[in-house]
Formats: structure tokens, sequence, C-alpha cells
């Protein structure tokens, strides 16, 4: 199993589930001025220096802010790094919160993904997570059983109906997509959709339906988007992509039938690529491929290094 991880996985918080449900634990984990914090400020991270070269996320103590008074959410508790715990404030409620008490002069809220590829590897994931969770929270606000608000609980890792008749329970949000890399031989498909820049290719990928295994979503997803068969669905590696709310689980996959039917719509082209052409060829005025920190790219860069 490769160490090397995928941007956004590879954190290193100990995500002490266990604890979730103490409550003195974790009062006094939020009165501790050594307990850290990374907010989320509609869906931005809080980010020292992010214009830089080596920018890094900003590392408040959770104590400076008194979020009751401010009016935002409960402190979401992320984990701990040693005996320092983690925390994620949804400050959305707020219109500048980089002016805050505590906040000012530690950086700046921006888009996780402008800079995650420059942060620190258990930064990018930490960041990841908290922007995962606060997402989840905001977008979850009423049971989807009964309709009634609901309330966080176990330090922010589920959210529970307010409802006396109902009750129930809501758990953070994940879902399952597959992205995956089709080879014949020394060719491999890549395809593009309407939304693309000039000249950008990639691989396909698609959610994960209900009573579908990976591999019969693999299968499906290229025979719907190419009318390519493939079989002999291989998995490679996963990534968290908590923009929303995604896990990509990557696989590669080889060619049954080799001849192109693209469906209209969704897809706009696609093309099979000999390994030597893109070898050649990843970056030019009318080509390019996915970034580096994408599993998409990581599948393609795979097969190109073999054979
Ligand atoms: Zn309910």
């Amino acid at each position: 199993m490769s160490i090397d991880h995928n941007l956004y996985a590879g954190g290193t918080l100990d995500r002490v589930s266990a604890l979730r449900k103490d409550e003195d634990w974790l009062a006094a984990k939020l009165a501790d001025p050594r307990s850290r914090l990374t907010p989320v400020w509609r869906n931005h991270s809080l980010v020292a220096d992010p214009d830089s070269d080596r920018p890094r996320l900003a590392e408040p103590p959770v104590s400076v802010l008194d979020w009751a008074e401010l009016g935002a959410p409960a402190p979401i508790l992320l984990g701990l790094e040693g005996e320092t715990a983690w925390f994620t404030l949804d400050l959305s409620a707020l219109e500048q919160p980089e002016t805050l008490p505590g906040l000012a002069g530690q950086g700046r809220f921006v888009e996780l993904r402008s800079v995650g590829a420059r942060l620190p590897r258990d930064q990018a994931s930490l960041a990841a997570y908290a922007r995962g969770l606060a997402w989840w929270h905001q977008r979850h606000g009423f049971c989807g059983v009964c309709g009634t608000p609901t309330r966080s609980a176990e330090a922010g890792h589920v959210r529970l109906c307010t409802a006396p008749g109902c009750g129930a329970s809501h758990f953070p949000r994940t879902d399952p997509a597959v992205i995956m890399l089709v080879t014949d031989g020394e060719r491999c498909l890549l395809g593009r959709q309407p939304r693309f820049p000039p000249g950008f290719y990639s691989t396909f990928a698609g959610f994960v339906e209900p009573g579908e295994s990976l591999e019969e979503a693999v299968i499906r997803e290229v025979l719907e988007e190419t009318g390519i068969r493939v079989g002999d669905v291989r998995y490679h590696s996963s990534q968290p992509w908590p923009f929303p709310s995604s896990l990509m689980l990557g696989f590669r996959t080889r060619a049954l039938s080799t001849e192109i039917r693209v469906a209209p719509g969704e897809i706009e082209e696609a093309r099979w690529f000999e390994r030597s052409w893109l070898r050649a060829n990843r970056k030019s005025d009318s080509f390019s491929l996915p970034r580096f920190d994408s599993v998409s790219r990581r599948l393609i860069e795979d097969w190109l290094a073999e054979g």
C-alpha cells in the first residue's frame, strides 16, 4: 500500500471518536489555551500568507473567540495532535471575521482549492476536514425525516432531530464518486466536458448509485459517457474531495471495445491518446491535463510511467 497520499488525505490528527460524547473533556479542551482553531467562513479557510510559496493555516487558540456571543454555531472537534485539541468554527454569520479580536492579523479567508496544493499536506487535510464538516452542518439544519430543526451533538459529528416523536440521528455525508483511467494497450481514453477550458482533457468520473458496487459504477459510467465497454477494474487510490462532499475513488480499467460513441450533453468529446504522445505533450498552448494534485492526474502519470 502506497503511503504517498493524494492531496487532502494524509492528516495526522487522532480523530478520537470515543471522546466526542465526553462533555466534561470537551469543555476542558475548549477552555484550554493550548487548543487550536481552524475557522471556516462561507467555505473559506483562514490561511496565513495565502499568496506566498509557503502558506500555512492560521492557528489561533480556540479560547480567543466567544462563539456564542458571536452567534456562531458550537465549535466542532476535529481531533488531537498530541495533547493539543483542534476545533473548527463556522463564522459564516459574520461579515468580516478577519477583523475580530483574536483573528486580526492572522491571515485571510481563502478558497481551499486555490491554496491547498501549497499547504503542508497535514494542514491541507485538516482544512479539508473542517470545510467538509462545516458545509454539512450548514446544509442539515432540518431533519430530513420530519422537517424539524436539528441540533449539533457529539462535538459536531452528528445532528439530532429535536422533535420528541422523531429524534432521528443524521451523520456527516460523504458521496462516493468513481474516477477512472481507461486503457487499451498503449492508448488511454480521456475526454472533455463542455465546461472545460479549451484543450483540457481529463479522466472520466461519476457518482456511485444506490445498489451498485464501485466496479459496476466504473463500468456503467464509462459505457454511458463514451460507449466503451470495460473490464478488469482495479483500485488505484482515493482522495477526499470535500468540494462539497465527495470521496474520489480512483480506478484503472481496460477497454473491451474501442469504438467511441459520446453521449450528447455531459461529454463533449472522448479521444484515445497514445502514451508516447502524452508523455511528450503533457502541457502546451493547445493541450492540458488535470492538476498534479488530483487523483485524475495521478492515474494518468502512473500509467505514463509504466511501459
Ligand atoms: Zn425528525
